[in-house]
């Protein structure tokens, strides 16, 4: 079984007159407990497949299955329940209310579940905010931590609703090199010891080569497909279509 299956998903946005094709037929399953990395140059579709498989947002053809349900056709309401008990989200820019504690912002995902007692709820954000390392700074406002505690607040919140996945999205991109490590090896301590899978995006070789899966995206498509071998990586090009074979040309 898969935890996610993207099925010849599309995604086109339309920027006044003209149609941005952000994803082109996008073919893929993700095994439940990966470490999975996309990789790709700016621009090259890496937030939009993320947002889809967030269900944030709808592909324009094709299907989305998380859990091996279909979620392509259902209701903002109904997608919205399904992120609050499936879908952890960690972002570039951490996303934390700045209003709010760690600890609250760690809460703040589970006030949406009535099935999570306030009992129950206390005793996630302690034991999140333990797993992260930031027991002592529960009562700290982002602004009185520095970014690397800020993206693990996030990191405890995206793990609070004990999520099938937590998608992340560059998440180290605005951190320096030694603080970005430690969250990738944070992410993946998780990773083996809870079984959450976890699908992120970079352009970073060094965060790339801490994955086990890897999927390469350019223009819109998947180029290819990576199982680690020990250090190395065992690639599968994806053929791409030479001009008017068996379907139109793009442009
Ligand atoms: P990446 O995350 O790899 O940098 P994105 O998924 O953000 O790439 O963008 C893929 C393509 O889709 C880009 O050409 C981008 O400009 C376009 N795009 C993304 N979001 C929108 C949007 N909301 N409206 C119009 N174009 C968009
Ligand atoms: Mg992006």
């Amino acid at each position: 079984m898969s935890v996610v299956r993207i099925d010849h998903v599309s995604k086109d946005f339309q920027l006044g007159e003209q149609t941005v094709h952000a994803l082109h037929d996008i073919t893929l399953a993700v095994e439940p407990g990966v470490f999975l990395a996309i990789s790709g140059p700016s621009g090259s579709g890496k937030t939009t497949l993320l947002n889809l498989i967030g269900c944030i947002d709808k592909p324009t053809s094709g299907k989305i299955y998380i859990n091996e349900q279909d979620v392509s056709s259902r209701t903002a309401n109904e997608l919205a329940d399904l992120r609050s008990r499936s879908i952890g989200f960690i972002f570039q820019t951490f996303n934390l209310l700045p209003v709010l504690s760690a600890a609250e912002n760690v809460e703040y995902p589970l006030l949406r579940r009535s099935d999570v007692s306030p009992e129950d709820r206390k005793r996630r954000v302690d034991y999140f905010l333990d797993i992260v390392g930031l027991s002592k700074y529960a009562n700290n406002r982002p602004n009185q931590l520095s970014g690397g505690q800020r993206q693990r607040v996030a990191i405890a919140r995206a793990l609070a609703v004990k999520p099938a996945i937590v998608l992340a999205d560059e998440p180290t991109a605005n951190l320096d090199k030694a603080t970005g490590r430690e969250i990738l090896k944070l992410m993946k301590q998780i990773n083996r010891h809870l079984k959450t899978t976890f699908i992120f995006s970079t352009h970073d070789q060094k965060v790339i080569d801490h994955a086990d899966r890897l999927v390469q995206m350019e223009d819109g498509t998947i180029t290819a497909f990576g199982v680690r071998n020990g250090k190395t990586w065992n690639l599968a090009h994806v053929r791409n279509l030479p001009e008017g074979d068996d379907e139109e040309a793009s442009q």
